[in-house]
């Protein structure tokens, strides 16, 4: 999920390569203007030339991010690699944060969770320069604790990226705000979308969503073909979808596709038809679903992308799940498919998803009369939700497994939110209010959301020209 935005801009890059190095100037102008091979070209080019390691650490950096852009990850962690060896010659613990950053992120998406954090924690520990990149490993280490459904976690690591961006924000208005602190708040609003999404409180994954659009907005028109745009109207037609409003869904869906076509955005793409597979599959057009489903498939699987891999095949099981409570197929391939989507799950870490896919494969073999594999899935669904720990502090009932509306405490653990309510309604002395699973003091003032939105001092700033210039690159 996280994706970060490239961490340097026109404004560093001219200053670290004055004029001598036109092929990357050209590059990065052709770049800007969606000519993305063309870049890749002059910047190959550019890579046998460059002698200055620190030059060529910033080429890197921009051979990288192109590359993950076009979703070739395989290729993206060479460069990587290649960063960390130069960031280890120079003994620089800046470049090692941000070689060790560009790892994490391509090791996330090719569904190496464990790898990914430990990447993340070195960029954290290599990190001195402070904000420059803490927020955007902050951002990583909660994307990768959502996909192994460790939530409090997740939400530890997004409010930190949020006060890092709040103190970037604070401390540079007089100056100019970077672009990164957009989007750091973007994609903090984005990723906790997606949480409160996959914990089915929908109101709350809608409303993070709009922030997220709404701040994406804000900018110039030139940066509405950015990555960002695109990510934020796939979240925006995920909440749609939710809530029902599949023709407002489908538009945003569609239009995030088109756009990633025209930037050769494979990533997006592919996420873009695997949510066009949830709103036909929502519509029950269970054939179109599932076409859907399967060309998200095979593209996740070409670019090894396994976290999207694994949400086009959880839907695809959805729709053969369908058919087979309708009689339409027989219990064979929902059997084998399941499985297959176990052991994929299995091998990421994603806890949640290993729920879903048992709860089905228990079902399955009801129908087929296997009791003795019907216990074990049960066995194993209970020691599951065991460790997912999803259950209220305050009334011990689960939540995030059925539609619900929750709280977050400023101490980042979740409850439902009457019981955080009823918390906060006692007068009495004797009963504090305080957090049930730690006993910290519970303020009013919630998890981050609410009032505090920075987004009016943000757009402001974004609004001014000086923003725009060091924008250029996205
Ligand atoms: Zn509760
Ligand atoms: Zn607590």
């Amino acid at each position: 999920m996280a994706e970060s935005p490239i961490n340097f801009n026109k404004r560093n890059f001219s200053s670290l390569f004055l004029s001598k190095k036109p092929l990357i100037e050209q590059g990065l102008r052709l770049y800007n203007k969606n000519k993305q091979k063309a870049a890749i070209l002059k910047w190959h080019s550019a890579l046998k030339q460059i002698q200055k390691r620190n030059d060529k650490f910033i080429l890197l950096g921009y051979l990288y991010h192109a590359y993950v852009g076009f979703g070739k990850y395989r290729q993206s962690l060479e460069f990587a690699h290649n960063q960390l060896t130069i960031a280890e010659e120079m003994d620089s613990p800046n470049l090692r944060a941000e070689a060790y950053l560009n790892l994490a992120k391509t090791h996330e998406r090719m569904g190496n969770l464990e790898k990914a954090l430990s990447y993340a924690r070195h960029s954290l520990y290599n990190e001195c320069d402070h904000c420059r990149t803490a927020g955007l490993v902050q951002i990583t280490v909660g994307s990768l604790h959502l996909e192994l459904a460790t939530f409090c976690k997740a939400l530890q690591a997004f409010q930190q990226a949020h006060t890092i961006a709040q103190r970037i924000q604070d401390r540079s208005l007089e100056l100019q705000v970077p672009l990164l602190v957009f989007y750091e708040f973007s994609q903090v609003y984005m990723c906790l979308s997606e949480l409160f999404g996959r914990l089915q409180d929908i109101d709350k994954s809608a409303m993070y969503a709009s922030k997220a659009y709404n701040l994406c907005r804000t900018l110039h028109v030139n940066e509405l073909n950015s990555r960002y745009h695109r990510a934020a109207l796939l979240q925006m037609a995920i909440t749609l979808r939710k809530q029902g409003e599949f023709g407002d869904a489908h538009d945003y869906c569609s239009e995030a596709s088109r756009l990633a076509l025209v930037s050769g955005d494979q990533p997006c793409y592919t996420k873009s038809i695997r949510i066009m597979g949830d709103i036909y599959r929502k519509k029950m057009e269970i054939g179109n679903a599932y076409r859907q489903y399967e060309s998200a498939m095979n593209s996740a699987f070409s670019m090894g992308d396994r976290l999207c891999q694994i949400e086009a095949m959880d839907g695809a099981a959805k729709c053969l799940e369908i058919l087979r409570i309708q009689q339409k197929i027989c219990n064979c391939r929902p059997l084998e498919f399941n499985n297959k989507l176990l052991e994929t799950a299995n091998k990421v870490g994603a806890k949640l998803l290993m729920r879903t896919t048992r709860i089905r494969l228990c079902k399955i073999c009801q129908s087929l009369g296997d009791v003795e594999q019907m216990t074990e899935h049960e066995k194993k669904i209970q020691q599951l939700e065991e460790e997912l720990e999803m259950v209220c502090g305050s009334c011990n009932i689960p939540f995030g497994f059925e539609s619900d509306s929750l709280e977050v405490l400023p101490c980042t653990h979740i409850l439902h939110a009457r019981c955080v309510y009823e918390i906060l309604r006692r007068k009495d002395q004797k009963k504090k209010r305080t957090c049930p699973d730690c006993e910290k003091i519970i303020t009013s003032k919630l998890y981050l959301h609410g009032n505090d939105s920075p987004h009016n001092s943000v757009s402001n700033i974004f609004n001014s020209s000086t923003a725009l210039e060091a924008s250029s690159f996205v």
